[in-house]
């Protein structure tokens, strides 16, 4: 498999060997499972395919490795054990990583929105989240009546506002700092 040509992500191709792409035979029975594919640009299977071929860039700049999900039902599908939930983490990482965003604008500015928010509390905080991506989006009413069914459904929580911050915060500056130090 080629070298990766991504500056400071050599580690990225150890941790592809790990999830082992190149048992692929693309029957696709990824794809056939996977609940996010009619928002893909790539199937799952393609986007495997890419990877195990060295030819990231596809992959890196698809729509696909934002919209997944990381339900696990293309792990759990695949009779060859690859774990194409675990190559679609890797990927989104490494594009991220590298300066690259989702070609939708809303996936972008949510995932920006998380990326910050987890950065803060350490866990996913509902309405932090909310109104960092409402500020960044400047799209305020986009998604209300959704939002208003599921706070009345019991499934957005807004009270429930993570503790011990500032420790994750230390954990985050510490592996920047060996990352650093490794790079
Ligand atoms: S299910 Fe497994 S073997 Fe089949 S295409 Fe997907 S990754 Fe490849
Ligand atoms: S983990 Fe991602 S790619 Fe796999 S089935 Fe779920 S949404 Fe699809």
């Amino acid at each position: 498999m080629p070298q990766p040509a991504i500056a400071g992500e050599g580690s990225f191709l150890a941790h592809l060997r790990t999830a082992s792409p190149n048992a692929c035979f693309q029957c696709n029975r990824c794809t056939a499972g996977c609940p996010l594919a009619p928002a893909m640009d790539l199937t799952p299977a393609q986007v495997v395919h890419y990877l195990l071929l060295g030819d990231w860039e596809p992959a890196l700049q698809s729509q696909s490795i934002w919209a997944c999900v990381h339900c696990e039902t293309c792990t759990a599908r695949c009779p060859q054990q690859v774990d194409v939930s675990k190559l679609f983490h890797l990927a989104r990482a490494v594009a991220w990583r590298s300066g690259r965003v989702a070609p939708d604008q809303a996936i972008a500015t949510y995932f920006a929105s998380f990326i910050e928010n987890l950065y803060i509390y350490g866990r996913a905080a509902e309405l932090p989240l909310t109104v960092i991506c409402k500020l960044k989006s400047e799209d305020y009413l986009r998604d209300f009546t959704l939002g208003l069914r599921l706070i009345s459904r019991g499934r957005l929580n807004f009270l429930n506002i993570p503790r011990g911050a500032a420790r994750y915060r230390r954990l985050y500056e510490r592996v920047r700092q060996q990352e650093a130090q490794t790079a």
